[in-house]
């Protein structure tokens, strides 16, 4: 009976630690230097612009996918503990990709309100009347450069040191800061963004967008 007992405790032991060491053998303990940015909203929140199931897939597996690239990619390299942004202005390749869409989505994701909407005011209002005259006249600029932008990437809001504006369409998994600039508002016009919810309208979902924009945050980007 004892003997029994022992030898099933031993055998419970001995595959933990079977299974620690194929962890280690197969690379699972690589350390999750990125993690996944928490939504400050809930995943069906801000429907009907972005649906439950836009959210569960581009938050839940795309994001998610480049944060685990990233984390293995920078693995045993010099960037294993530099900043996102660093990685982002210094790599190139594979690493730059999964490290830019990373950022990207970082600000995309949190710039988001249900309560959205509107316009920015104080500083960033008077940079945008300054640069483009009005309001208006910006999302229709802002709007133009992400239909025009040809095949995938983002349409950014971007300020330089001075606080000057610009709009910049970036390729792929790119961000402003690749060009000295801060991002301050971005739109993914990658397929997968608004695919499910929008089908080939890019611009019905770009027009759709505008709606819950949480101005407030952009805003303190801004300062
Ligand atoms: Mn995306």
């Amino acid at each position: 009976m004892n003997l029994l007992k022992y030898s099933r405790i031993a055998l419970i032991l001995s595959l933990g630690f079977l299974s620690v060491s194929l962890n280690k053998t197969y690379g699972q303990t690589v350390t999750e230097r990125f993690k996944i940015i928490q939504l400050p909203y809930a995943t069906d929140a801000l429907e009907p612009v972005i649906s439950k199931e836009t959210i569960d897939y581009h938050y839940g597996k795309h994001l998610q996918g480049y944060v685990n690239n990233l984390n293995k990619l920078i693995a045993g390299t010099k960037f294993e503990n530099a900043p996102l942004e660093i990685i982002v202005t210094e790599s190139d390749g594979s690493l730059f990709n999964n490290a830019g869409q990373t950022l990207n989505h970082n600000l995309y994701f949190t710039q988001f309100s249900p309560e959205g909407g509107g316009k920015p005011v104080g500083k960033l209002a008077d940079a945008i009347n300054k640069k483009w005259g009005s309001f208006e006249n910006f999302q229709k600029a802002f709007t133009d450069a992400g239909n025009g932008l040809f095949g995938s990437g983002w349409v950014w809001l971007a300020k330089d040191k001075k606080g000057d504006l610009f709009i910049t369409q970036e390729i792929n998994g790119s961000n402003p800061i690749v060009k000295g600039l801060t991002p301050l508002l971005g739109f993914d016009v990658w397929e997968h963004a608004y695919y499910i919810d929008y089908r080939n309208n890019r611009a019905g979902h770009i027009n759709a967008l505008w709606d819950i924009i949480d101005w407030e945050t952009v805003n303190q980007r801004y300062q």
